[in-house]
């Protein structure tokens, strides 16, 4: 087991890629903190502890500074250290700047880019304070990298945390803080299942393996960033792509 006796927490663990993550963790022996605004992340949290793992679900909204030094709080108060953080939580928005409110701007950068970094804020202080190091992955994408007509301000939060991630890693790694970021091509989960088929079709070609990749594909990913197995690697971005930005 890879992550025995480690505490994760996991923000935006009651969906897609943050639940597969959560499901893997446990099961490589971490005892894991779910934390979302959505009530079903209680739901995998007690099936988690149904299962036998040991689980917790902390409501929390990543953008409310609050919230997020809460949420660290009551997982040292229950599990006595924090390990690992997967800064996940985030939204979709498709939309062309000539279209777009600056309501919509800023709640994008607000979840995708500033929750990042409260989340990984409170993380380090937490880690520091322990002086244990730990490690931290965050969630970008293939618009960490390259733009897309209609991406504007996720692109732009998420090439935010491809640089947040690579300076983060130059300072904590020096007190063995690990902090990298994955970095998924599509992938199936409810945050494009609302995308129209036509659009769907479009996203399958543009992998160079022909389909959508699976939660799970990510969730391995970031097991392996946030183990020992990536013990020498920091501030880096590991695309999980399908050979999306290889083209
Ligand atoms: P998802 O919609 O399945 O899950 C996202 C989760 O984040 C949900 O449970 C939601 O409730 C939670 N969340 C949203 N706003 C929040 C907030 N303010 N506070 C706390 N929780 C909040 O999405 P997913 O596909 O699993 O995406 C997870 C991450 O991966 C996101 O950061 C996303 O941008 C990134 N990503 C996804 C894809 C993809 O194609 N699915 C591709 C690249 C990157």
């Amino acid at each position: 087991m890879r992550l025995e006796n480690k505490v994760a927490i996991i923000t935006g663990g009651a969906s897609g890629i943050g639940e597969a993550t959560a499901r893997l963790f446990a099961q490589e022996g971490a005892k894991v903190v779910i934390a979302d605004l959505a009530d079903r992340g209680q739901e995998i949290s007690h099936d988690l502890i149904q299962q036998g793992y040991e689980s917790l679900f902390v409501k929390a909204d990543v953008t409310n500074e609050e919230h997020t030094k809460n949420m660290i709080e009551q997982t040292v108060r229950q599990f006595g250290q924090l390990d690992i953080m997967f800064a996940n939580a985030g939204i979709a928005n498709e939309a062309n700047i000539h279209e777009m409110s600056y309501e919509q701007w800023k709640k994008t950068m607000d979840i995708n880019l500033s929750g990042v970094y409260l989340s990984d804020k409170y993380a380090i202080e937490q880690m520091r304070k322990q002086g244990t190091g730990g490690a931290i992955v965050n969630s970008g994408s293939i618009h960490s990298f390259v733009g897309k007509d209609g991406v504007t301000a996720y692109a732009a939060a998420k090439g935010g945390v491809k640089l947040l991630t690579q300076t983060l890693g130059i300072t904590y790694s020096k007190e063995g803080i690990r902090v990298n970021a994955v970095c998924p091509g599509y992938i199936d989960t409810p945050l494009i299942a609302d995308s129209p088929k036509e659009v769907k079709e479009h996203l399958v070609n543009l992998h160079p393996m022909g389909r959508l990749g699976r939660a799970d594909e990510v969730a391995k990913a970031v097991l392996f960033l946030a183990s020992e197995d990536a013990s020498f690697i920091a501030g880096t971005t590991l695309l999980v792509d399908g050979g999306y930005t290889a083209q």
